[in-house]
């Protein structure tokens, strides 16, 4: 990086230049620590997200039970709202995707649909270093069908080489497509062609992917996929999580778990003792969802309409590339490989102190004890200017 480039001016320029900068204003920003670099963990309050949420809580006072019909965005068909933007998100077919639930959750109402173990063919590969709620997730899915997690959850440093090596074993693979510590993404097609290939099916964990990479699930091939919203996506603490499932899968007769809102709309009110499933992803609902989490999101993912995500992925990389020049620049060592999304992983000997410091100043990321430190500038709001200041934090205190 050229010194000029470290500058305040340098950094200026780039924001005025920038297609996405105005989308800044539409955040709310904490007031002890501006220089917000943690929105892998939580991404930051929409303004409108309080609009938003606000308006159901008047449809509800002023209309109380109609308000399932005749709301502003009526109850009843709330998550269809999320569907077109949710679909474009993460590139799929509007019937592959629906918003309900929590991550964990859905991970494991897709793993009964998707993990079906038997003998001979029952292991479940996830990759090394994987987020602990997902190996809880698949260890107790194992012992649930009557394996020991022991002989049965696979966690391979390279799960493309352990599919070819032994793909025949696996019933499942559930892959992080970005991880949550090391940043680094995975070749997407090239696993689910080498799971296919034998007969292995395979999911994607999305949480740390939605909203920050380039998505094509729909192509890629995927049989499933989930992801929180409250990431990289911004819809609050908590916010409800995303699902994708193949139209492969469709109207096939997997086993499943039934709620009456995964049942046939139009005779839901019918109340018929028979499930007849939606076709696709919405089939898999069980409860009328939470609305006021709903509408919050609903603000988030008008902004990613937005800004689109070709444009935010341009930007994402050009903000983690100037990042990582910074970085590089005070001798502070990147971790994450070239093939990621915008969160940097570095490994800091006084990340304990450094993070406490750069907390007192106004910015914060976060500290994966006792040396991760984890910094991602978000494309949505966060500014070269930003990632200046950051730089410059960094060069005074980081010794
Ligand atoms: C953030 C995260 C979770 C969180 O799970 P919740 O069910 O939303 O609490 C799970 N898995 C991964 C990989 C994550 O990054």
């Amino acid at each position: 990086m050229s010194s000029h480039q470290d500058s305040l001016e340098w950094a200026r320029a780039q924001d005025a230049a920038d297609p996405l900068a105005h989308l800044r204003r539409e955040f709310l920003f904490p007031e002890r620590t501006p220089l917000y670099f943690a929105g892998h963990s939580l991404g930051l309050q929409p303004r409108r997200a309080r609009e938003s949420v606000l308006e159901e809580l008047d449809d509800w006072a002023r209309l109380g039970v109609e308000g399932h019909f005749s709301a502003r965005h009526p109850w009843f068909s709330h998550h269809e709202e999320l569907t077109a933007s949710t679909a474009r998100l993460v590139g799929a077919r509007p019937h592959e995707v629906v918003v309900m639930n929590t991550l964990t959750v859905n991970l494991h109402l897709l793993m009964v649909s998707f993990y079906r173990p038997r003998r001979g063919k029952h292991r479940l590969l996830i990759e090394a270093g994987a987020f602990p709620s997902d190996r809880y997730a698949v260890a107790s899915q194992a012992r649930f069908h009557g394996f020991a997690p022991e002989d049965t959850i696979v966690e391979a440093d390279d799960p493309l080489r352990a599919l070819q090596e032994r793909g025949k074993e696996f019933a499942l693979a559930l892959i992080g497509n970005v991880n949550y510590l090391s940043g680094r993404a995975v070749d997407m097609p090239a696993l689910v062609k080498a799971a296919h290939e034998r007969d292995c099916l395979i999911g994607f964990d999305l949480a740390h992917g939605a909203g920050n990479l380039l998505l094509d699930l729909h192509e890629t091939g995927a049989d499933f996929a989930a992801w929180c919203n409250y990431k990289y996506l911004n819809a609050g603490p908590g916010g409800l999580g995303g699902v994708f499932i193949h139209e492969r899968h469709a109207n096939a007769d997997l086993p499943r778990f039934e709620g009456w809102w995964g049942h046939d709309k139009a005779r839901r009110f019918e109340m018929d003792p028979r499930f007849r499933p939606i076709r696709g992803a919405e089939g898999w609902q069980l409860s009328n969802p939470p609305i006021l989490a709903m509408a919050a999101l609903r603000a988030s993912m008008e902004l990613f309409d937005q800004a689109t995500m070709p444009a935010l992925r341009r930007k994402g990389e050009a903000l983690s590339g100037y990042l990582q020049g910074l970085l590089e620049g005070v001798g502070i060592e990147v971790l994450t490989p070239p093939q990621r999304g915008s969160m940097l992983t570095v490994r800091l000997h006084d990340a304990t102190k450094l993070v406490e410091a750069l907390r007192a100043r106004g910015a914060v990321c976060d500290l994966r004890p006792p040396d991760i430190v984890r910094l991602t500038p978000a494309p949505l709001y966060n500014s070269f200017e930003d990632v200046q200041r950051l730089g410059a934090l960094l060069r005074e205190l980081h010794g």
